[in-house]
């Protein structure tokens, strides 16, 4: 053989073996050169009302401040939630306050770890590779209490986006469960009178509208008030994984009129229709079957082989990064480059993807965006700019 046809067989053989570490390098070093904005994590209600410091080290959850910077987390929109049942008798806005003031506890005392953030220029100016910015992202309308003043004050607050609705309608919106549910026939559906003047309140005050948790009906009457672009901070795809809180083609199509963003969402029943259909089963007849082996002297115990069969099945239908980044791809090929996000809702679900299992896994999602042949520019623009966009134009 001869020595300059052996030097190209080496030079191959080199190239081979070095080619998938400079590939992940290649990733490392764009993930973490890029804006990396999530749009929705659910820590304050997940981890810090359990008592847990997000400036330390956490084995719980999916997030604290070592992981988000190890997943190149720039930018982390903290979702202030409480459910459809106040904590305590005081109601939904005093809820909604002992969270902000639990996130100015975290970012007044570790000032070297988290930021605070209200406005585009601000978070240009202090996103800072070793400091996560924070911002604040209000999620169900009924924390306003049907009242402007305290939605003028939670805006005061910090608050730069509001959820018209999380599972539960309020007076004045419906929500993705009501419009799709049992009772929908009887209901008023979409946004009154009301509804509308907190549309317009929010548009005055900058703060970004969130269609993520709405009806169908309130996400079009939304979008024929607002003067601002939208986001979706946490839904996926309909057409993939049709559940009530996904988006369907029309929508996503609406929505890129309005120069919106929708933030994909990470969880494993709003990602794959498999995952969706194991749940149904384990909740409907893989329960009854259980139950019905088990002797009824000892339900105890059926119920605790019916939840470890149910764990393990779940588990095993977790979609992968793969999954996540269909939706990414679905979304960039039906309205294009300009309108998807991330907004994983890590610390609020229940089952993660394999591979993306908390705040810190962020980078290997960048990693299978590059491997799908997405540009540099192309995949800046998902990890945040797009998002930075709806943030500038609502509250510059
Ligand atoms: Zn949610």
């Amino acid at each position: 053989m001869k020595l300059s046809r052996l030097l190209v067989l080496f030079v191959a053989a080199v190239s081979f073996i070095l080619a998938e570490p400079l590939a992940a390098q290649k990733g490392k070093g764009l993930h973490h050169r890029a804006l990396l904005v999530d749009t929705h994590n659910d820590c304050l209600s997940g981890q810090t009302l359990a008592g847990r410091d997000l400036a330390a080290s956490l084995k719980e959850g999916h997030s604290d401040y070592y992981r988000f910077k190890k997943g190149g987390v720039d930018v982390q929109f903290f979702s202030v939630f409480t459910g459809e049942t106040a904590r305590t008798s005081l109601g939904y806005y005093h809820d909604a306050i002992e969270e902000i003031d639990s996130l100015n506890r975290l970012v007044l005392r570790h000032p070297d770890k988290f930021n605070f953030a209200t406005s585009y220029r601000e978070v240009k100016r202090r996103a800072h590779r070793r400091r996560v910015v924070a911002m604040i992202g209000v999620e169900g309308g009924h924390m306003i209490e049907s009242d402007l003043n305290k939605l003028d004050s939670l805006s005061a607050r910090g608050m730069r986006y509001l959820t018209l609705t999380w599972n539960n309608s309020t007076e004045w919106a419906t929500s993705a469960r009501d419009e799709s549910g049992a009772g929908a026939a009887l209901l008023q559906k979409g946004l009154s009178e009301f509804g509308k003047n907190v549309v317009r309140r929010l548009n005055e005050l900058g703060v970004i509208v969130d269609l993520s948790h709405v009806g169908e009906q309130t996400f079009y009457d939304a979008l024929a008030v607002t003067t601002k672009p939208v986001l979706l901070t946490h839904s996926s795809v309909w057409s993939i994984c049709p559940v009530f809180r996904n988006a369907k083609d029309e929508q996503l199509l609406a929505l890129k009129k309005n120069g919106g963003v929708i933030c994909v969402n990470f969880y494993p029943a709003f990602i794959s229709k498999e995952f969706v259909a194991q749940q149904r089963y384990w909740s409907g007849a893989g329960k009854d079957s259980i139950f019905a082996i088990g002797s009824s002297s000892d339900t105890a115990k059926a119920r605790g082989q019916w939840q470890a069969a149910m764990a393990a099945a779940l588990d095993k239908a977790r979609p992968g990064i793969g999954e996540v980044a269909d939706h990414i791809d679905y979304i960039v090929n039906l309205i294009g480059i300009d309108h998807v996000g991330i907004g994983a809702d890590f610390d609020g679900i229940g089952f993660v993807p394999r591979g993306l299992e908390d705040v810190s896994s962020y980078p290997r999602l960048t990693d299978e965006l590059i491997r799908r042949g997405y540009s540099n520019s192309a995949i800046k623009k998902i990890l945040g700019k797009n998002v930075l966009r709806v943030v500038k134009a609502n509250c510059p």
